[in-house]
């Protein structure tokens, strides 16, 4: 009974229940609707996610999917399973606008955005494969700890340069009556878009993790050539504000450590001396080898050197181990095959901001 307003609202909250906390597709199968009612809706509507292409397993149980998307489009997402989480690192374009010289992605054409759909579809389908829905309609959906606890958005694309669409899929991520994910499991990527930092914060309140990779202008411009648009002080200030803008302990900031480029007893002094201030862990990224790659991985001594200079000025500093690499599954090697556009040198130029 009711208003029709509140009929309509109260209906749109079950068939959202249904579809994304109970995992059920079908219609028919959304008992607390009237049979009427379900058959009006299976006439006028389908539920499909993203169809998956290919799945591949990695020797260390990484899973990786090659998602097509509208238009025939691909995309990748990734499911890195750890002793104690199952994390998810989910895609939010095809290709990137940018150019980060040590990034496979980078190499590649912007083709389009992902909607909200395809990016919460992600996350769907790999519950799907995971088979760690909860049994429709039984009890409270809780089945303890998740196979998928946790979502990075790390795949392809710059987050950040497709806002909406990511806001609103992490809202149906951390949705109690969707997919019911902590906003503190959820960390948003970015190479430094900072007049979308404080949004960020305000908008969806996820974790923040950055790109920094470096520790002087000159060097972060060539690595991560959004630095010319906002350079290492501008990022800086937009991070100090954020954790109070969104209530969460700590910025991650990630160091992909290249072999002679930033990776001296220098560079970690740097970095600490950077960041002073800032509540942070930071995330050593022992660099991704791709084909036709410009940079080489550091010695492990070396980056265990520098991961010691982090250390010891008081930051967590862990050393990420490569996931998945059998499979061109690690950070940074995403790229999908079909998309054979590459930038040319005088679109890579023109991205950084040197014409
Ligand atoms: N566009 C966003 C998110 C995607 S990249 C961003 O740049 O933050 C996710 C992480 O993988 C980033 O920290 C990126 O710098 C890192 N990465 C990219 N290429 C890599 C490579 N070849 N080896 C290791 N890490 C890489
Ligand atoms: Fe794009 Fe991130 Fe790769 Fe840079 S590191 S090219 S921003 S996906």
């Amino acid at each position: 009974a009711g208003t029709p307003e509140k009929q309509v609202r109260m209906r749109a909250n079950q068939i959202w229940q249904w579809v994304y906390f109970w995992g059920v597709r079908d219609f028919a199968d959304m008992t607390n609707l009237s049979k009427d009612y379900r058959a009006l809706l299976a006439d006028s509507f389908v539920i499909a996610l993203p169809e998956v292409i290919s799945r591949h397993v990695s020797a260390d149980g990484t899973r990786k999917y090659l998602v097509r998307i509208a238009g025939g489009h691909e995309v990748e997402t990734v499911y890195i399973p750890e002793e104690d989480r199952g994390t998810l690192c989910v895609s939010s374009q095809v290709g990137c606008t940018l150019t980060c010289s040590f990034c496979h992605t980078g190499t590649q054409k912007l083709v389009r955005n992902l909607t909200a759909a395809e990016i919460v579809g992600q996350i769907m389908l790999a519950r799907d494969d995971l088979g760690e829905w909860p049994e429709p309609g039984k009890g409270s959906g809780e089945t303890g700890p998740r196979l998928l606890s946790n979502i990075v958005l790390m795949g392809m694309g710059e987050p950040l340069y497709n806002f909406e669409a990511v806001r609103d899929a992490m809202k149906i991520a951390m949705d109690g009556e969707g997919i019911a994910l902590s906003r503190r499991r959820i960390t948003l990527s970015t190479s430094g878009v900072v007049p979308e930092i404080a949004r960020t914060a305000e908008e969806i309140g996820c974790m923040l993790a950055v790109s920094f990779h470096a520790t002087t202008d000159e060097v972060r411009n060539k690595l991560v050539p959004i630095n010319r648009r906002w350079n290492i002080a501008e990022l800086l200030d937009a991070l100090r504000a954020y954790p109070k803008l969104s209530n969460s302990e700590r910025i991650t900031f990630e160091y992909v450590i290249l072999k002679g480029v930033n990776d001296i007893d220098d560079d970690a002094r740097r970095l600490v001396n950077l960041i002073r201030g800032i509540p942070a862990k930071i995330n050593l990224i022992p660099f991704n080898e791709w084909p036709g790659a410009p940079y080489e991985r550091s010695d492990w001594a070396r980056i265990e050197a520098f991961a010691d200079i982090v250390h010891k000025a008081g930051y967590a500093s862990p050393i990420r181990t490569p996931r998945g690499e059998d499979i061109m599954a690690a950070c940074g090697q995403l790229k999908s095959a079909t998309e054979r556009a590459r930038k040319s040198r005088a679109e890579i130029a023109a991205e950084a901001g040197l014409s």
